[in-house]
């Protein structure tokens, strides 16, 4: 084994839409979590495993802290809450717009971490600000005994995320690594085509029928030559929504499949034949047993 080899977990927490997903990606220069423009996107959490070769980092993106309205919302809380409570290091991620106050979802949250663990705070979307502005921010959320480093980077444009790994690297513990050096994450496929179909609802539609819809994969075929074939079910909650997705005679949800797909191929590097299904589940995001069906209902 190697001496001085560092490995850990690290939980990327903050409000919806601040980039959280987008930084995982950058990290990982791979597309594992899904981003799009509308806040609560990711509604489990994503591990993504950045291995370099004195560093395994093991991040969690998490769905946004916010206060719940539906039963989805509070399995998407317990979910950030217990990437928490595993994380060696927490990155608490903020945008400039957002000011200086964290929101009280988050500052509640990592209030009683401070004593606990290394948290770091990252004001993403430096892009967005003149370098003069975030001086006088940085100096604003620096509070003795809170974080312990405050990082300006963005996503976005891959700026200044290596100081971001540094400090980690600086922060995690001793330990061996926990995965394989070759795997990025450990959730099945299943699990991403479902999120890039989940992705492209989030697309192509408004208000509130992307927070209505769900994606389960029914069928995954691999095939010795030819294409992939992957049959997904998209739930919402009613029928006008179903009639919505689908579009005047299928076009919508055609073109749905057809982004969804290029997305899927080029995560799993073959070709896909991808067949999509609406279903209508009444108040399925208040169902326990649709979101355990789902895959939403955290564990534990
Ligand atoms: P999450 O909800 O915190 O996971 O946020 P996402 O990663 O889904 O990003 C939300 C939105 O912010 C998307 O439209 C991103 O393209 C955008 N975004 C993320 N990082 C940056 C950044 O560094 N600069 C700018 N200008 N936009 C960003
Ligand atoms: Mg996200």
């Amino acid at each position: 084994m190697k001496s001085h080899y560092k490995a850990g977990y690290v939980a990327i927490v903050g409000e919806p839409n601040v980039g959280k997903s987008t930084l995982l990606n950058a990290l990982l220069e791979q597309k594992i979590s899904i981003v799009t423009s509308k806040p609560q996107t990711t509604r489990q959490r994503v591990l993504g495993i950045l291995s370099r070769e004195d560093v395994q980092i093991v991040f969690l993106d998490t769905p946004g802290l916010l206060k719940p309205q539906y039963l989805l919302h509070q399995e998407m809380v317990k979910s950030a809450e217990s990437a928490l409570a595993e994380a060696d290091v927490v990155l608490v991620m903020t945008q400039p717009s957002q000011g200086t106050e964290l929101p009280i979802e988050v500052r509640e949250r990592i209030l009683p971490l401070y004593k606990s663990k290394p948290v770091l705070l990252i004001i993403n979307k430096a892009d967005k600000v003149n370098k003069a502005d975030l001086l006088p921010m940085i100096a604003l959320f620096a509070k003795p005994d809170q974080f312990k480093e405050i990082i300006p980077v963005s996503a976005l444009r891959h700026d200044n995320l290596d100081a971001i790994v540094q400090s980690l690297i600086h922060y995690l513990p001793e330990h061996e690594a926990f995965y394989p050096p070759d795997i990025v994450s450990e959730s099945p496929e299943r699990f991403f085509v479902a999120e890039f179909i989940r992705e492209q609802l989030f697309e192509k539609f408004s208000e509130e029928i992307p927070y209505s819809t769900a994606v389960e994969i029914r069928d995954f075929k691999e095939r010795e030559t030819g294409k992939t074939l992957i049959s997904a079910d998209i739930f919402v909650e009613r029928d006008s929504q179903k009639g919505i997705i689908i579009g005047k005679k299928g076009e919508t949800l055609k073109k749905v499949g057809t982004s969804a797909r290029i997305q899927i191929e080029e995560f799993l590097q073959r070709d896909v034949y991808l067949e999509l299904h609406v279903k209508v589940h009444e108040k399925w995001r208040e169902s326990e047993t649709m979101l355990r069906q789902l895959g939403y209902h955290s564990k534990g």
